[in-house]
């Protein structure tokens, strides 16, 4: 790992410099709801945010050399523009992908706590070290678009972990966020335990342009973030609606990626 915990603490403590300005007067609440540790472990750390050593240790970015197109993590430096068999084999309907981080043990707990404990707390700091990874992808773009969740499950989970993930690289990017332009318009049943072909059956046709949303799209340089890159079946599907209605370039931008392989 190229990182040091030494640069991770300054990324926390630029990070902790915005937040001091912004939300003074809320730490003592948030100190109460989440007492300052561990973002991974809950080991106490005293900053809010950050991660613990032995956390931060085992954290694995994904950084070149990879695939130019599926961001796939090459074993050997091949030389600029690279890409890989799959990629050329089976291009897809986004530009590129990138993602911060493997979607092992301490990446998968910041996932978890996001989506499922409500933690949108750890939003801004997993959105930053994306816009890391994006390559300089979103500081170039036009807009950003989460993955949309259905409304029905809008309505039960409360949030979109992946539209506040955008939310905050938009804010930190200063760039166009648009939470609205990119609709599920059909209910889908969980990916989670579906196969590869079963996860692209389940996604096909769910995404639309909202109606008078289409000039959100045509000819622009799009950036579309999820949470987690699995097969990557809801991000093809959703990248073709946007590829459909003219988008000139996507760039898929995860937090995580569940990969085994590299090349
Ligand atoms: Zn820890």
């Amino acid at each position: 790992m190229r990182y040091c915990f030494a640069m991770g603490l300054h990324w926390f403590e630029r990070l902790a410099g915005i937040d001091r300005t912004l939300l003074r007067p809320l730490s003592a609440v948030v100190d109460l709801v989440y007492p300052p540790g561990c973002a991974v472990c809950g080991v106490s750390t005293g900053r809010h945010r950050g991660l613990c050593p032995k956390c931060w240790s085992a954290l694995r970015f994904i950084e070149r050399p990879y695939c130019e197109v599926l961001g796939i993590p090459f074993t050997h430096d091949l030389g600029p523009g690279i890409l890989s068999a799959a990629a050329i084999a089976n291009p897809p309907p986004f530009d590129r992908l990138r993602s911060a981080a493997f979607h092992d043990v301490p990446v998968r707990n910041l996932v978890h706590g996001l989506k499922y404990r409500d933690r949108t707390d750890l939003a801004p700091m997993m959105a930053m070290w994306m816009l890391r990874a994006s390559d300089g992808m979103v500081e170039r773009c036009d807009a950003i678009l989460p993955v949309p969740l259905h409304r029905t499950r809008m309505f039960s989970r409360r949030f979109n972990q992946a539209a506040e993930l955008a939310r905050h690289m938009a804010r930190q990017a200063d760039r166009t966020f648009l939470p609205a332009t990119l609709l599920r318009i059909r209910r889908t049943r969980q990916q989670v335990g579906l196969g590869a072909k079963a996860r692209e059956d389940n996604v096909r046709g769910a995404f639309a342009i909202g109606e008078g949303r289409e000039g959100d799209v045509f000819g622009k340089r799009l950036v579309l973030v999820d949470d987690v890159y699995t097969t990557g079946a809801t991000v093809a599907a959703a990248a073709r609606a946007l590829r459909k209605a003219g988008a000139a370039d996507i760039t898929v931008l995860t937090f995580a990626r569940a990969l085994s392989e590299t090349i």
